[in-house]
């Protein structure tokens, strides 16, 4: 058992920190948000982040004794040492932010963790995976991201590299090159972007009534989804394409950490069951080597999920 009595859990945005104090079983007290301070390359935002955990300690009466730690989520690759190379969105190089969030707190232990990754955590842990030691998570977003827990804890890879599913090769022949330089990842055609980008091509290439003709080149991705569930054929064809391509990924993962449970999170996943039982078909009809394997499931605790899987990784 480890001292203390109280965490933290941080999940630090491009404009936006969450935080959240927690018991030492867990159980979430209090959340609030400070906004990200971007001036001077975003040099204030660990000492902004001290001030806040600090007033919550006053608030609270306890003292730094009364801490198990401190759990932080970046928006950027961690090394085990907790080396920040580079941090795009925060314009941070060459830093150790738990060094020096740890000695600001007086110090206090500091975990840290790539966003996505710290997110899957907290999914697996409190949200969709409900205490699951071993998932996969695969974030619906602007890209898409994603995260893997082995017995509790995140799998960073080596390199840095672990739970990039976004950039696993799915599709041969995409013309249009991806982010991280290569043609046809996963993001390309599973993110936002991606299905709007889908659903273009399909308008294009068949002159079947649709109404996301409507839309033109407005359509957004919930309409495609919307439509596709209220019958729409080629709204519906394009979220079977995408559908296709995250069975594809998840089969693959599934034959290769085999998980108890895959998460699909992000704003694209408001599309539920729809598109869940779509990706299900695919990952079935992929993996036809067994029926006992990892669930797929939707992801739950939202916008919460960083400071619950920050706060894991002390706990
Ligand atoms: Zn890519």
């Amino acid at each position: 058992m480890k001292k203390g009595k109280y965490a933290f859990g941080v999940d630090l945005g491009g404009t936006s920190v969450k935080l959240g104090f927690f018991t030492s079983e867990g159980e979430l007290i209090r959340k609030w948000e400070i906004p990200t301070d971007r001036t001077d390359d975003c040099v204030n935002v660990i000492p902004d982040i001290a001030r806040s955990l600090r007033g919550e300690m006053e608030k609270e009466e306890i003292r730094e004794d009364d801490l198990i730690g401190i759990g932080m989520g970046v928006p950027g690759p961690v090394q085990p040492d907790g080396y920040v190379e580079v941090c795009v969105n925060l314009h941070w190089h060459d830093l150790y932010p738990a060094r020096q969030l740890s000695d600001l707190m007086g110090g206090v232990p500091v975990e840290l963790g790539n966003d996505a990754n710290v997110a899957a955590l907290g999914e697996a842990w409190k949200g969709g995976g409900e205490g699951a030691e071993d998932a996969v998570m695969v974030t619906l977003g602007t890209g898409v991201g994603g995260g893997v827990i082995h017995h509790g804890k995140i799998v960073a890879g080596r390199h840095g590299l672990g739970g990039e599913i976004g950039h696993i090769h799915v599709r041969d022949g995409e013309p249009e090159q991806c982010n991280c330089g290569g043609y046809g990842c996963l993001e390309q055609v599973a993110s936002a972007t991606g299905i709007v980008r889908e659903a273009k091509r399909m308008m294009q290439k068949s002159t079947e009534p649709s109404g996301m003709r409507e839309y033109g080149d407005q359509i957004s991705c919930r309409t495609i989804c919307d439509l596709g569930k209220s019958g729409d054929a080629l709204a519906d064809e394009t979220i079977e394409t995408v559908a296709r391509y995250l069975g594809l990924a998840v089969s693959t993962i599934a034959l290769t950490v085999d998980p108890d449970v895959f998460i699909i999170g992000g704003g694209v996943s408001r599309a539920g069951d729809y598109l869940l039982d779509k990706i299900r078909k695919y990952y079935d009809s992929f993996t036809p080597i067994s029926k006992n394997r990892g669930r797929v499931v939707l992801a739950s605790l939202g916008n919460d999920a960083g400071i619950y899987g920050a706060v894991k990784m002390v706990l």
